[in-house]
């Protein structure tokens, strides 16, 4: 039964942005979106060399202190930038058909590039990450589609550019995942 969705916090996030993707989620996935405790983020995640966050390190954390939410979703959010081995950085990261998967807010913000802020741009992209990432402990992988939320987003602009929502295969993909 993966009828629920976890949405964790890894730090402080603020509440507007936690409500819209609550709200977001719970119509695309068409369940229940619950709030997790904030685990708070772990020290030893932190690269000070690269000034960003080890993803997989903090999704380890996750599993290892959430391992009775299974077999659920949980999505972590996160503000800081994380980074994997071999790439400068990551908008999220995800286990294929498992249940964990991490967003970071940090690289969505205008103010991170030098631009002013844009309220409404931030939480469009957040919803999208927050999906794709999701989507992937759904089974789903990457999309051709450049307009489908489950297409490879490289930069910003790819992600500017896809929807929040799923092209028509995706979304057949996603209804058969969630049934079996
Ligand atoms: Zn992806
Ligand atoms: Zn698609």
């Amino acid at each position: 039964m993966e009828n629920k969705i976890y949405l964790v916090p890894v730090g402080e996030i603020e509440e507007g942005m936690l409500e819209a993707l609550e709200d977001h989620l719970e119509k695309t996935f068409q369940c229940q979106v619950e709030r997790g405790e904030d685990l708070g983020l772990p020290e030893e995640a932190y690269n000070p060399q690269r000034d960003q966050y080890f993803s997989s390190f903090i999704m380890e954390g996750l599993r290892q202190s959430l391992k009775a939410a299974k077999p659920h979703k949980i999505l972590a959010i996160s503000d800081v930038d994380l980074y994997v081995e071999g790439l400068n950085f990551v908008f999220g990261e995800a286990e294929l058909g498992g249940h964990f998967c991490i967003i970071s807010l940090a690289r969505l913000r205008q103010g991170f590039y030098g631009f002013p802020e844009d309220k409404a741009l931030f939480l469009e992209r957040a919803k999208k990450e927050a999906v794709h990432e999701l989507s992937h402990t759904f089974r789903l992988r990457h999309c051709p589609d450049s307009f489908c939320v489950m297409h490879f987003s490289n930069s910003l602009s790819d992600t500017d550019r896809k929807r929040a929502s799923f092209c028509s295969r995706c979304q057949e993909q996603l209804k058969k995942s969630r049934v079996r």
